[in-house]
């Protein structure tokens, strides 16, 4: 079915909220363990409802804002959920005490049972009102974001807006750039500085209220984290600071000989190449008539998605009038299809859309195919990012189709790109560690602690005379660490589960993909380092991996150096 084709009309919540309360109580009085089943199964039939219409209404609501019909809806559901995760998490409470837990175990995996668990461990009723209070500072920190007006080269632009200043060939304008944003930060200082204090504060008291030591470990917990401790990232951290950053002190020095700069600053960070990034060549249509080839010859199942997709009006993609900014795939899960969402632009960013995104509702495609339980198709988010950071790898024998001549240049950026993003998010990470494990903090304190990390991390920066960056204060644009805290190293540990695809894919492209596609069919039955063990690949944790890999990673690009 086309995607316009399909129906919406408002769920009826009372009469959801009557059917889950008879499941959950139905599940309390099941004689036995198929019983049992047969009433989970239900519980899956009716949320797949529910959520296919959620899903629904809210991309029509993205597509076009202007549409009242599904901004009054969204609304509508947005005040459901926590409702309707109330419901849930009492029927997941009486299946994680049920008698007949073994058998079910059996059935539908016992790791089902381990997230139900650690998602119960985060939530009391009591921490309601903090968590009420923890979205609305939130919500403050995205508004005071989306609110700057920056006066800059005669024009009053958004931080988005600056963003093509600061990849300007001219040097003067980069840094100008990177001076006005910092501005903006600067003048809002207070603000930044008190709602963080604000949100570390209550992260911290509602861990105490559910009886944690501190925010680190119920942090942990809410990003599903189910396979390794704080003790092991603070591991990785410490091999990619001893065995990657030095690889990336040498990507930086390239880029700087390359672009004939002998004093690299901060605000030449993200500029890769005299002449600018590689940008895909051709219409819009060209580029997804491109991705459709692409996956043909790919392989047969990757045919079969992408010609689903096209056929049944599943990607969005086209910038237009009223449509919400960004990108993201979700899915349909009554019609098992994948839906995805962009506003194309002209840059690399749109190919991304045909991998990385592309990468997601694939996994997407195959374990709504072969997966029954609904809550065994999506692996934690570090094993959904490897689906798509892989896939924009695995594909690479095809990007001369979207890049033409300049498909060498973004190549070279793609691989230097990922060796130089992953210290970063292990400073987002260690920062956030260091802040969580010290609530009492001052502000300046955390900006000294930021500076210092960051040192450590991403030693060729230098900020000198910079406002706001200058100041140790950088982290505060990062949204995640005011928005979604500990999200960020997920990213890192994803990146090198793809570069060891990479690095597997130089050797024997045919391997690569077989194993690309026994992780992929694995969904979320086993944990993140469970899926890379159960495909004989390493975890990103075990120790010489990131070593590996990122030195394959490095010699490949000495090897395919461009100007
Ligand atoms: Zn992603």
């Amino acid at each position: 079915m086309k995607f316009s084709e399909m129906p919406y009309a408002r769920p009826d919540m009372d009469s959801l909220f009557k059917q889950l309360d008879n499941l959950t109580a139905q599940l309390q009085d099941a004689p036995d363990a198929q019983a049992q089943l047969e009433i989970f199964d239900a519980k899956d039939k009716l949320m797949s409802r529910f959520n296919t219409l959620s899903s629904i209404c809210s991309i029509r609501n993205t597509v076009d804002t202007r549409d009242k019909f599904y901004e009054e809806e969204q609304e509508y559901l947005d005040g459901q959920y926590p409702l309707v995760s109330e419901k849930v998490q009492a029927f997941n409470k009486v299946l994680v005490t049920s008698p007949f837990r073994r058998e079910l175990e059996e059935k539908l995996g016992a790791l089902l049972f381990t997230n139900i668990e650690l998602e119960l461990k985060s939530f009391s009723p009591e921490i309601v009102p903090l968590l009420q209070e923890e979205n609305r500072l939130s919500t403050e920190y995205q508004k005071l974001y989306a609110s700057a007006r920056i006066e800059f080269m005669g024009k009053t632009v958004t931080i988005a807006q600056l963003g093509p200043y600061k990849q300007d060939p001219d040097r003067t304008v980069r840094k100008a750039a990177i001076e006005a944003e910092g501005g903006f930060f600067d003048q809002h200082r207070q603000e930044l500085d008190e709602l963080y204090d604000k949100l570390v504060k209550n992260r911290t008291e509602q861990a105490k209220k559910l009886g944690f030591e501190n925010y680190v470990p119920l942090g942990f917990i809410r990003m599903g984290r189910n396979c390794y401790t704080p003790e092991d990232l603070s591991s990785f951290r410490s091999q990619v600071v001893r065995d990657l950053v030095p690889l990336t002190v040498k990507v930086k020095a390239r880029q700087a000989k390359r672009l004939g700069i002998d004093d690299f600053k901060f605000y030449d960070n993200t500029f890769m190449f005299k002449g600018g990034s590689a940008k895909p060549q051709g219409t819009p249509e060209e580029i997804m008539a491109a991705g459709r080839r692409m996956y043909h010859e790919l392989s047969e199942e990757t045919g079969e998605f992408i010609d689903l997709m096209l056929e049944n009006e599943l990607f969005d993609v086209l910038a237009k009038e009223g449509k919400a900014p960004g990108g993201y795939c979700t899915s349909l899960p009554d019609y098992k299809y994948p839906f995805i969402f962009s506003n194309f632009n002209g840059t690399s960013g749109d190919v991304d859309v045909l991998t990385h995104e592309a990468g997601h509702a694939f996994a997407n495609f195959i374990a709504d195919r072969t997966i029954p339980v609904p809550d065994n198709r999506w692996p934690s988010m570090e094993g959904c990012e490897t689906h798509s950071m892989s896939m924009e790898f695995l594909t690479a024998p095809w990007h001369h189709l979207f890049f033409g001549e300049q498909t060498q240049k973004y190549e070279l950026s793609h691989a230097e790109d990922a060796l130089s993003f992953i210290p970063y998010g292990c400073l987002v990470d260690h920062f956030q560690y260091e802040v969580y494990s010290h609530p009492e903090m001052t502000p300046q304190e955390r900006n000294e602690t930021w500076a210092r990390l960051d040192k450590m991390y991403r030693p060729y920066l230098d900020f000198e005379g910079l406002p706001f960056y200058g100041r140790g204060a950088g982290w505060q644009r990062q949204m995640h660490i005011y928005q979604s805290p500990f999200y960020y190293i997920d990213y890192c540990l994803a990146q090198v589960m793809s570069l060891q695809f990479f690095a597997l894919s130089l050797k024997d492209r045919d391997e690569a993909w077989k194993k690309y596609m026994d992780f992929v069919r694995l969904g979320g039955t086993k944990t993140f380092i469970g899926l890379a063990h159960s495909v004989n690949m390493r975890s990103p944790i075990d120790e010489g991996c990131v070593k590996d890999v990122c030195t394959a990673t490095f010699e490949w690009t000495e090897q395919h150096l461009v100007e």
